[in-house]
């Protein structure tokens, strides 16, 4: 979608901390981060959401693959980090493009708020 702030991300029309990128998935810093180290990981392609058609299964367990790959080149396999894919409103997702959070250097609480 061409007027959606991760597309742009995506297609490097906006500035960005990216940390990984190949063809198809990008991870960024997060502009507002809630954690030491927050990223998120995104399909290039615009998908909404999880409960997106276009979320199918090829991408998904690519970028689930990611991230413990993303998590080491941060420095979170020694503590460990957290994975959070906000879904929907009631979900507390805010931008609608998929993105997974990748959240670390501190201790997490549970449950989420
Ligand atoms: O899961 P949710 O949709 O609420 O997360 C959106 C995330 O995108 C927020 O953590 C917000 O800080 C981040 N964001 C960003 N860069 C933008 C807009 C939002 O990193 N330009």
């Amino acid at each position: 979608m061409s007027d959606c702030i991760f597309c742009k991300i995506g297609r490097h029309e906006l500035a960005s901390d990216i940390v990984y990128e190949d063809g198809e998935l990008v991870a960024f810093k997060d502009i507002n981060p809630v954690a030491p180290v927050h990223v998120l990981l995104i399909p290039k392609k615009h998908v909404s959401s999880l409960l997106d058609e276009g979320a199918e299964e090829g991408m998904l367990g690519r970028a689930l693959a990611l991230v413990p790959r993303i998590a080491r080149q941060l420095g979170l396999a020694e503590k460990g980090f957290r994975l959070v894919v906000n879904t929907g409103k009631e979900g507390g997702q805010t931008v609608g493009h998929l993105h997974f959070h990748i959240l670390g250097g501190r201790d997490m609480l549970w449950p989420p708020g």
